[in-house]
Parts: structure tokens; sequence; C-alpha cells
């Protein structure tokens, strides 16, 4: 579907003066689309007006051999501001974090047979089922709120603290550190006079008294859900092998009823791909409060590698995703792939690379919410903190920070001829990087939906904005 070129300014950074700026030229089924993913900018063009442009970025002295029909193109390319020379997106450096995401727990109440986790099973290598500290939690607390308002206080657009409750297994499972969690959290915020913000990722079993908290208290909540319930069923069980979409629905009824924003994260397995349409109109029509809906194929690792769960092809996966766009905006739900984000600019695909301040259920201070257990062989390169007992507070590895600071698109070679490269900017370091230096990444299957999905982005945009061809 797509086919990708792009004029040459590897290791060439566009902020100086003398480097071209940066064009890709994009083709579909109507033919060359000229971008310039720095400047948002996109046009339909035929063959010759794509090479005027590309040899007058490579070099404005070729105007002068050019033909007046050449002249006129590269002169309305210019005007629009395709050849304007723009500095490449940088994540902020410095760790003053102003979020914290907490792991409770890592039991959980499912089995969920993809689990990348193993939610319940101590991650898969024997490690004890656990609850974090509650000093641990409120030591993290202190610190992003302080951060928050010294950061304020110098001037900067901090309006709050926030405060996510995650897991590497079902948060709730720890429901009375979750209440001190937050009841610790507004204390604080009221005390430094900083708006606190508490969000919450959940597999959505949960009880009348912790559905009552959440409403009262969380300000948004992600639930993870397989979008039908014979999928949420087999895919999601209960610990004790029974179905979970009673439940599950029940909580997500209830969140749409008291307007707390949510959003659904699904999980789609071979099995699932040719219903995504489907799924999006389960839930847009059963669940009116929704605000998004994640898609993400199944990535096999986890218990996924001994379930009989399988990623669904890149193939099916777009087309059926293109179909369910048409769903979800007929029906205004909003739909995501996290690799598809054209209107974003970024060298990082996400918090990793800041130092993401995650605290696992043990204490340890990790950038990335996949990898939580010391056993795993990633904690060396994600790990970078922990909390000290001793001291009472936590410690952070400035090296291992830094290192993290290096995972990020600019030093990602197999990216530099990707138009998006400053959109999906390398994708997930932990499913791209298993293990190996970034030197080797070399984008996996992923790479083809993130580059359809963003290219019908662009594609939408022109289609929206015809005068732009
Ligand atoms: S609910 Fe989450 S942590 Fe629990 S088994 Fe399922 S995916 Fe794993
Ligand atoms: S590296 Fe991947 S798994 Fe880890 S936090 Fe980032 S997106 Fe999530
Ligand atoms: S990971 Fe793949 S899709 Fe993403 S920027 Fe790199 S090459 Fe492009």
């Amino acid at each position: 579907m797509s086919a990708t070129d792009k004029q040459d300014s590897r290791a060439v950074d566009p902020s100086e003066p003398s480097a071209p700026p940066e064009l890709f030229v994009l083709c579909d089924e109507r033919g060359p689309i000229l971008y310039a993913p720095l400047g948002n900018l996109m046009a339909r063009a035929n063959a010759p007006a794509v090479a005027a442009a590309l040899a007058y970025a490579r070099d404005p002295s070729t105007v002068e051999e050019m033909s007046g029909d050449e002249r006129a193109v590269v002169e309305a390319l210019g005007e629009r501001g395709f050849f304007k020379h723009r500095s490449y997106p940088r994540h902020a450096v410095g760790f003053q974090p102003v979020q914290v995401t907490l792991f409770p727990t890592n039991n959980c109440n499912l089995r969920c047979s993809y689990c990348y986790a193993f939610g319940g099973e101590g991650g898969g290598n024997g490690e004890p089922l656990t609850r974090m500290d509650l000093c641990v939690a409120q030591r993290a607390i202190d610190l992003i709120a302080r951060n928050a308002k010294a950061r304020a206080d110098r001037g900067e657009p901090i309006r709050n603290f926030l405060v996510s409750i995650h897991g590497n297994g079902e948060p709730f499972c720890a429901y009375d550190l979750i209440q001190q969690i937050v009841w610790y959290g507004q204390d604080v915020s009221e005390e430094l006079g900083v708006p606190a913000v508490f969000n919450a990722a959940t597999n959505g079993v949960l009880s009348e008294e912790q559905l009552d908290f959440v409403v009262a208290n969380f300000n948004s909540v992600n639930v993870s859900f397989d979008g039908l319930p014979e999928f949420q069923d087999a895919n999601r069980p209960m610990a004790g092998g029974r179905g979970s979409f009673e439940r599950v629905d029940h909580t997500m009824r209830r969140l749409s009823e008291a307007h707390v924003g949510f959003g659904i994260r699904t999980t789609v397995t071979a099995a699932m791909v040719d219903r995504m349409s489907d799924i999006v109109a389960f839930v847009a029509e059963r669940y009116p409060g929704l605000e998004q809906l994640h898609l993400e194929p199944v990535w096999e690792c986890g218990r996924c590698v001994t379930s009989s769960n399988v990623m669904p092809s890149s193939e099916a996966f777009v087309r059926r995703y293109l179909e369910a766009l048409e769903v979800a905006q007929e029906m205004g739900v909003r739909l995501v792939f996290s690799g598809a984000r054209q209107d974003m600019l970024v060298d990082t695909f996400c918090k990793v690379s800041s130092g993401s301040f995650t605290v696992t259920p043990t204490g340890d201070v990790t950038a990335c919410y996949e990898v939580s257990y010391r056993s795993d062989p990633r904690s060396e390169r994600f790990f970078f903190g922990r909390f000290d007992h001793d001291l009472g507070d936590f410690v952070f590895d400035q090296e291992k920070l830094d290192a993290l600071s290096e995972l990020n698109v600019h030093n990602i070679r197999f990216c530099d001829d990707c138009f998006c490269r400053w959109h999906c900017a390398g994708d997930c370091a932990a499913k791209v990087l298993d293990g190996i230096p970034l030197e080797r990444h070399h984008g996996s299957v992923r790479c083809q939906i993130s580059r359809a999905l963003t290219l019908n982005q662009i594609q939408r945009k022109l289609d929206w904005r015809p005068t732009d061809g």
C-alpha cells in the first residue's frame, strides 16, 4: 500500500542552516504524496513535481536549470513551507518527575491467557506475590508533589501532580493500599496547594465499594477489556476459571453512568481480528461514557508464549482496523493504535527515555511498565532506582538514566528513512529491543501497521483539505 522514499538527510540536523529540509515521498493508489512531517505538511503531486521538489530540497541552486513548470511547483511548495528548515523534536532531559505510576501489587484476580506479566503468578519466574509498602508510595508522592510545586514556582506550566495506579497484577487486589495512597495524595495536595490527579488502569473486576471509591476519587480510568463477551470470557478468565465479562461489563456501565472519563484497551489476537468492527460497535453502543478505544495486536510474550493466542498478521490488523475506524467515526468513538500518531512530533515512543517514574511492588523504579521484575533480564536496562529502606527515600542511578535517554529515534539508524520516525519514534523499546543493543534495532512486524495507519491518517487529512492537492 505504501512506498516511501526520502531525500538523503541522514546524519544532518535540519536545525542547522545548511541542512536540507526533511521531505518524504509516499505513494498510494492515487499517486505520490509529498510529506514534510516536521511541518505537518502534505500534498499530492505528480512525478515531475516530486522530482523537482526533491532536487530543490537537496540543492536550491538547481532551480536555475528548472523549466517554468518546475519552478512554479517549487515556488508553490516553498510558499507553503515545504522547504523550511525545522528542528528535530527532542525529549526533555533532567529527571524531575511530576508523575508517578505505582504498582501496588503483582497479585491478580484474573488469569489472562496473554498476560505479559504472568499476573497473579509472580512474573513467571517464581517471584513471590507481594504488595508495595505504603511508605514507598508516600515518598513517591512526596517527591512528585514537591517537584510540581518547585517547577510551578519557577514558572513552568505545571498545574498538578499525577498519580497513576497500574500494575504487574490487578492494582485493586490491594484496594486498602490504593485508598491510603489516594488519601495521602489528597492530603499532600492540600498541604502544598498543588492539585492532584489520579488515574487508574484496571481489569475492571471491582466490587461495589471499589467502584464507589473510583467514581469518587479518580479522574480517569482505563479498563482492559477484550471487546466482546465471548473474547473476554475466553481470554481474560477469573483466577478460578469463570468468565469475567459480567463483572467488567457492570464496571463500565457504572463508569458510564457516573460520567467518569474512561477508555478501553483491547488486545487483539488472530482469532479476534475479523471482529474488530463488531467490537467497536458493541462498546460504543453499550458504554456511552467511553472516550477512547485502544486496539493493540497481542505481542507474543509472557503467558502468551504458552497459550494458543497468536498475533494477527499485520495485513489483517490494518485492514480490519481501517474498517473499524469507519464504524468508530460514525459512532463517535476515538480509535487508537499506539504506533500511528501522525499528529505527534516526538523522538521517543513513550516516556521510557525521560525516566518514566514507575514503582514496582518491591520498590524498584523502572522506566518500563512491562519490565517490572528483577529476574527479567531487561531490568538491567530499564531499572534505574529503588526505594532504600535505610534512607527512607528513593535512590536513582544517573548513569542508567543517561543510558535510557539514549533510547530515542535520533540514535536508531533503522528508522532514519521511515516517514513515521517523528511519530512512532522507534516503537516500544521493550518489544523491539528485547535484549539487544540499540544498534541492532531492526523494527518489527508492528512497523507495517504503524506505517499503514499513519499513511491513512495523512490521506484523511489530504481528503479533508482537497485544496492541498
Ligand atoms: S488482569 Fe492484567 S495483570 Fe491480571 S492476568 Fe490479566 S493482563 Fe495480567
Ligand atoms: S517501552 Fe513499551 S512497554 Fe515499556 S513503557 Fe514504553 S511502551 Fe510501555
Ligand atoms: S519502528 Fe518502524 S515504523 Fe516506527 S519509526 Fe522505526 S521504522 Fe518507522
